[in-house]
């Protein structure tokens, strides 16, 4: 794992959007009172998608884990990949079944 990412504080815990499961209600997005999620444009027309875009503001909590009835995010407790995850790759690059 790169340098970059042994030098953050990272939550105990991080979202994982899977992205087949999400209807994009932004239910998830709404009870995060961190601000930390954000719908985001999708590679499909029309689909958004919840996206960490700062991870810094998110610390763990897991309401939008909660929040979500369809299992859309989910929280992982392997924080490095997860925030890797989220950086590396854009709601543009998720493919949709
Ligand atoms: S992850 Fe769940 S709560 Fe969030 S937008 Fe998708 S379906 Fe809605
Ligand atoms: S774990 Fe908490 S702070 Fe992080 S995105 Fe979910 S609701 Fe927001």
């Amino acid at each position: 794992m790169g340098a970059w990412i042994e030098h953050l504080n990272f939550p105990p815990a991080f979202p994982w959007i899977v992205a087949e499961y999400c209807e994009g209600c932004s239910h998830c997005v709404t009870a995060c009172v961190h601000g930390a999620l954000q719908m985001c444009e999708s590679s499909h027309d029309g689909v958004q998608l919840p996206w960490v875009l700062d991870i810094s503001l998110c610390n763990g909590c897991g309401r939008c884990q909660q929040s979500c009835v369809l299992g859309g995010i989910q929280l992982t407790t392997y924080v490095g990949e997860a925030v890797k995850r989220m950086q590396d790759r854009s709601p543009l690059k998720v493919q949709l079944l």
